[in-house]
């Protein structure tokens, strides 16, 4: 086991949270962990890579680390189920798999997280019929905050199953992970630019004729930017990414421009349709598409720094609240630059999970890392609050137990797994005191 002392300060990856635990505690495997989380100072927090938005991983105690527990278990080319340590990293685990014959169902934007993390906070992608990498879990293995060592699934501790999926590490550390993968498969993307009024009267049509739709739409220019991926007969070359935090052309010149924005408000609306326009032709569906692997096409690349807020709506209520948020970011006066995000999630049965029996979509809005964020979240926040939204575990939000226990259907049942398995409150730092109601 690594472990390292006090003057390690820990961020995450937007550098807005900042930790200084007492101990960083990295093992090598489960027995290890064990003994780290019986001897652990409180709070125990675990953390993935880092790409939560929220101080979930925040700690003055312990954090630990699974960075030394990586890598695919086993695969069963049968049920196409593989079992991975639970401190994979989503990069690392797609070629893996893929040497067995597997990819994943659907995967979210980036591929910088870690399994557990991404599970942890209900990470997704888009995709009408597809649910969160959250619904691939078929079962897991839990240190709970005593040190004891789990099994869960649909039939060996069924209630752990429910409750610990989406539980941002707050019932214990999941040390392994059985997936629900697919055969291996080969996407093509194609995108392009489409008027707003096109996409609003299409929206139902292109969300259910494409495997995975998305669009972002920065709310000063009259088009959005549409993504479509669609599984074709392919057998791409894999995919060279470049090396983690290296930064692109394309991210040199928006950095450029948030720079510029951040002291020029003005020039905001000149750029958000300029970036529209340079993104592609007329979207018509029929543009040459470039097929990838599905590991090596889900992913983008994010350099420039952001802050996020994410809420979950009922898919019938997405396009009037997306309206609506947009109409408020071009008239509340705030600076910001980022377009709006819109995806799709299949519904699921994990009881925090934001998906919990909806079928939704997901709207997202970001503020570039050197500006505050505040005021322009909260004001969206009340419009996703008006639509009934649930908030993104990995993403800012300023709710707490009282507003959550009428958004989530299970949310008693949530905490009295919690309260049985973590009556000391070990896992739990002030921030998620402040979502479980714990005082
Ligand atoms: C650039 C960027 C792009 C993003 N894109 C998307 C996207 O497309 N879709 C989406 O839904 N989200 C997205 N997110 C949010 C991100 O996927 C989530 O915040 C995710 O939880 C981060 O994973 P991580 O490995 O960094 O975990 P962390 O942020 O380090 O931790 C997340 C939670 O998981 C818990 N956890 C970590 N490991 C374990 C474990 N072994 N056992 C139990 N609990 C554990 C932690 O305690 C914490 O509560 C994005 C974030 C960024 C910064």
């Amino acid at each position: 086991m690594t472990e390292k002392t006090q003057t390690d300060v820990w961020t995450n990856w937007s550098g807005w949270v900042k930790a200084n635990p007492t101990n960083i505690l990295e093992p090598s495997d489960e027995a290890a962990l064990v003994e780290g989380v019986r001897a652990a100072e409180t709070p125990i927090r675990v953390t993935g890579s880092g790409h939560s938005f929220t101080p979930i991983c925040e700690t003055s105690g312990t954090l630990i680390s699974l960075s030394n527990m990586s890598g695919l278990i086993s695969s069963d080319s049968t049920t196409k189920r593989a079992r991975v340590y639970a401190g994979t990293g989503i990069r690392e685990m797609g070629p893996l798999l893929h040497g067995q014959g597997l990819g994943l169902p659907n995967q979210g934007d980036i591929d910088r997280q870690t399994i557990a993390g991404a599970v942890g906070t209900g990470t997704h992608g888009t995709g009408t019929t597809l649910g969160s990498l959250s619904a691939a879990v078929m079962g897991f293995r839990l240190v709970t905050p005593s040190g004891d060592v789990v099994q869960c699934s649909r039939e060996e501790n069924a209630d752990l199953f429910h409750a610990g999926r989406v539980a941002m590490g707050s019932l214990g550390i999941m040390s392994e992970i059985e997936l629900q993968c697919r055969d291996a498969y080969a996407l093509e993307e194609r995108g392009g630019r489409m008027s707003v009024s096109d996409l609003f009267s299409s929206l139902d049509r292109l969300s259910k004729d494409n495997r995975h739709f998305e669009f972002f739409w920065f709310p000063f220019a009259d088009e959005v930017l549409v993504k479509t991926l669609n599984e074709v007969d392919a057998k791409p070359k894999p995919r060279r990414r470049a090396p983690d935090g290296s930064i692109g052309p394309a991210d040199i010149a928006f950095r450029r421009l948030c720079e510029i924005t951040r002291f020029a408000p003005f020039m905001r609306s000149r750029f958000q349709r300029q970036m529209t326009e340079q993104g592609g032709a007329r979207y018509s569906g029929d543009e040459p598409g470039r097929a990838r692997w599905s590991h090596d096409a889900f992913p983008s690349d994010r350099n420039v720094r952001f802050n996020e807020m994410e809420y979950a709506i009922a898919a019938e209520k997405g396009p009037d609240c997306v309206r609506e948020v947009a109409e408020h970011m071009r008239t509340c006066g705030v600076n910001f630059l980022f377009p709006i995000e819109y995806r799709y999630v299949a519904k699921d049965d994990a009881w925090l999970s934001p998906f919990y029996e909806r079928e939704s979509v997901t709207i997202s809005i970001h503020q570039y890392h050197k500006q505050a964020y505040k005021k322009l979240f909260d004001g969206v926040e009340a419009i996703f609050r008006n639509y009934g939204g649930r908030p993104h575990w990995g993403k800012i939000h300023t709710l707490g137990a009282e507003e959550l226990c009428e958004i989530y259907p299970k949310w008693d049942a949530f905490c009295d797994v919690r309260k049985r398995i973590d009556p000391d409150a070990r896992m739990l730092n002030p921030f998620l005191k402040r979502i479980f109601g714990v005082s």
